[in-house]
């Protein structure tokens, strides 16, 4: 078999080893080089703000796949390559360790880069950021014995580790920049919500807010605030957001908001697709950018059967994300950066609730549910519908969800 008869994928996360499995699945007789950057086998990245990081599971649970699953599907698998350049006309890329692999396709999963900071004192031991298992690790060593830590960013990362770190007994103090912490995806209401479960939980969320510097002798002491305030942490972990990876260039590579990509996963060069967080792909006729990873898994098998048979199968997702925060599970399907109206059905007292996000035509574009899977059924649905609804019988529990579709207007 020739060289040229290999699909490279680029990113062995969530994205990478879905396309991976499914090319072969999908009866894929060529070559498949899947390859890493990271040395670890391909791992989990939800857990590791969560069950993992509060000691629930260990660190072979976390694995995507069982390590011998890449040999059983013929699958190469390159972990500590970086890949650096695209040839698209000798079809070949190369990498960090001077290597260069011939592809007949190419997939680029490179997912996210981390936001960082740059604050005085950040050199400072105890001070992290969390995307890798690497840095969870390094993480979950330092803060076994750590009193208090300092969390920069009220985002689901940030969130998510104030929740489970409270939950190890750990003091933990959030600095926020915003005055409602992810309003702009989630509301006014539900923000506040997320403020006051936090504070219920013993976290302490300082707003309006941020750390200016790290005051310490070689673990970080102290963090200082804009405001003034001096907190007292042996850890700090920063998580401001992400941005996608776009590393891997070509002059004839579309990137906008990620790798820009059509409906079928192809980019803008012939045979060079991509998937996950470092796209941005088409939802309701616009180009759209998400960092799920439910998206990251259907993406990544929805492209990779293009890639199989190409332009047979056009990518119609609803996104949806989840989190986890304070013993309460939190969906999220659709996507809205703006809404006319939002309708609450439940209470939000009772943290049992689900919040629609509509348009100006009273169509749900985006809602949020609070410890009401029931509901996630019924919600995509009537976001995949795209059809006008009565907002007095969206707010109605006594109108069932399922049969809100009689209800169209
Ligand atoms: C701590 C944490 C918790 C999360 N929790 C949730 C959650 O609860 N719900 C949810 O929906 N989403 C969650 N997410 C987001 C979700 O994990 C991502 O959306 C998902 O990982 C995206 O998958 P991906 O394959 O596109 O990218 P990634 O999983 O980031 O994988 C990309 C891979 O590409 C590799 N790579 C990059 N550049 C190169 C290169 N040049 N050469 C070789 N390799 C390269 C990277 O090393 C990486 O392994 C969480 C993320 C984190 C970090």
């Amino acid at each position: 078999m020739s060289d040229k008869n290999t699909t490279v994928i680029t990113g062995a996360g969530i994205s990478g080893v879905h396309a991976a499995e499914s090319l072969r699945k999908g009866g894929y007789q060529g070559r498949i080089v899947l390859m890493d950057r990271d040395r670890q086998m391909p791992y989990d990245r939800p857990p590791l703000s969560k069950e993992w990081i509060t000691g629930e599971v260990d660190e072979s649970s976390v694995l995507l796949r069982d390590p011998a699953i890449y040999e059983k599907l013929d699958i190469d698998l390159k972990l500590g390559v970086e890949v650096t350049d695209i040839d698209s006309v000798r079809k070949t890329i190369d990498t960090k360790d001077g290597s260069s692999y011939e592809w007949e396709k190419l997939m680029l999963a490179t997912g996210s880069t981390l936001r960082t900071l740059s604050i005085a004192g950040d050199d400072l031991q105890g001070i992290f950021y969390l995307r890798r298992m690497a840095d969870a690790i390094a993480m979950k060593q330092h803060i076994e014995h750590v009193k208090d830590a300092v969390i920069i960013g009220a985002g689901f990362i940030g969130a998510e580790l104030a929740s489970s770190l409270s939950q190890l007994g750990i003091k933990v103090t959030i600095v926020e920049m915003a005055s409602y912490p992810m309003e702009n995806i989630v509301g006014r209401e539900v923000s506040e919500y997320f403020l006051d479960l936090h504070r219920r939980n013993g976290v302490d969320v300082i707003t309006e807010d941020s750390v200016t510097q790290f005051n310490g002798e070689t673990t970080v002491e102290e963090a200082v605030t804009a405001e003034g305030r001096r907190i007292p942490c042996q850890a700090v972990i920063i998580g401001v957001g992400v941005s996608p990876n776009t590393e891997v260039s070509h002059p004839q590579l579309e990137v906008e908001g990620g790798y820009a990509v059509n409906e079928y996963g192809e980019t803008s060069v012939p045979d060079i697709y991509a998937a996950g967080d470092c796209t941005s792909w088409p939802y309701h006729g616009s180009p759209i950018h998400v960092e799920h990873w439910d998206h990251a898994v259907n993406h990544a098998k929805t492209v990779a059967q293009n890639m199989i048979q190409p332009q047979s199968v056009p990518y119609t997702y609803t996104p949806y994300f989840w989190s986890e925060q304070h013993g309460s599970r939190f969906q999220y399907f659709g996507h809205a950066k703006r809404w006319s109206k939002t309708v609450l059905r439940g209470s939000i007292e009772s943290n049992t609730f689900t919040n629609f996000y509509l348009n100006d035509q009273n169509i749900v574009q985006a809602a949020f549910i609070s410890n009401q899977s029931k509901n996630a059924l019924p919600v995509r649905r009537m976001i995949q519908q795209q059809k006008a609804i009565d907002p007095d019988a969206l707010a109605d529990e006594s109108v069932a969800l399922k049969k809100m579709q009689r209800r169209l207007i």
